[in-house]
């Protein structure tokens, strides 16, 4: 568990309320890696994107890929408040290539790719979901933060499931634009703001 480092004012609050906090950080660690692991996956896949097919996969892969990179950075200082570390890049290396999706699917066949990026979002889904149910009443700034990530990547699933042709599309008809971070970019700026403070 090289992901916990000293005793926080916010993790004896948390812990008090009957939560195991290293299981918590050690979660939402993880969920970072996979978010700058799929950042990093969709910066590559957009560019082997071809075809009209892949040219409209593209949009829905750079959208997300932005709303990924804020879920990383909206992690980060609650992982750090808790107590937690990051991984050095090398340690970061070997979980991300866990976590990634197969990355050996060939990106001409649109409809495999499709399967295998719909799964990996259902994993996150899952993943903030168990965040949110072991932080519910107990965590409420763990809490809420989850729950802001998981309706964006509620969101991701109805966007491929669209493009899959699976018909949700009057759901997200009105929807905030894409990419935007509707649910996640409060945090954002309160995540910057803190960084102010520290590096002042
Ligand atoms: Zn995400």
């Amino acid at each position: 568990m090289g992901n916990i480092m000293s005793k926080s004012m916010a993790r004896e609050l948390v812990d008090k309320n009957g939560v195991d906090v290293d299981k918590l950080v050690e979660r939402l660690v993880n969920a970072a890696i996979a978010e700058l692991a799929n950042y990093y996956y969709y910066t590559i896949l957009r560019l082997s994107l071809l075809g009209a097919e892949g040219e409209g996969l593209k949009k829905i892969i750079e959208d997300i890929r932005s709303e990924d990179r804020n879920h990383f950075e909206v992690l980060v200082p609650r992982i750090y408040e808790l107590g937690g570390v990051l991984p050095d890049v090398t340690e970061f290396n070997a979980q991300r290539s866990a976590l990634l999706p197969n990355t050996t699917i060939d990106s001409g066949n649109i409809r495999a790719l499709l399967e295998t990026l719909i799964k990996s979002v259902e994993g996150s889904v899952r993943n903030y979901t168990e965040i949110c149910n072991l932080t519910c009443g107990k965590d409420n700034r763990t809490y809420t933060l989850a729950l802001a990530i998981l309706h964006e990547e509620i969101r991701h699933q109805i966007w491929f499931l669209e493009f899959f042709g699976q018909g949700v599309g009057e759901l997200s008809e009105c929807d905030a634009p894409r990419g935007s971070s509707p649910f996640v970019s409060k945090f954002l700026q309160a995540a910057n703001n803190k960084l102010q403070v520290v590096n002042n």
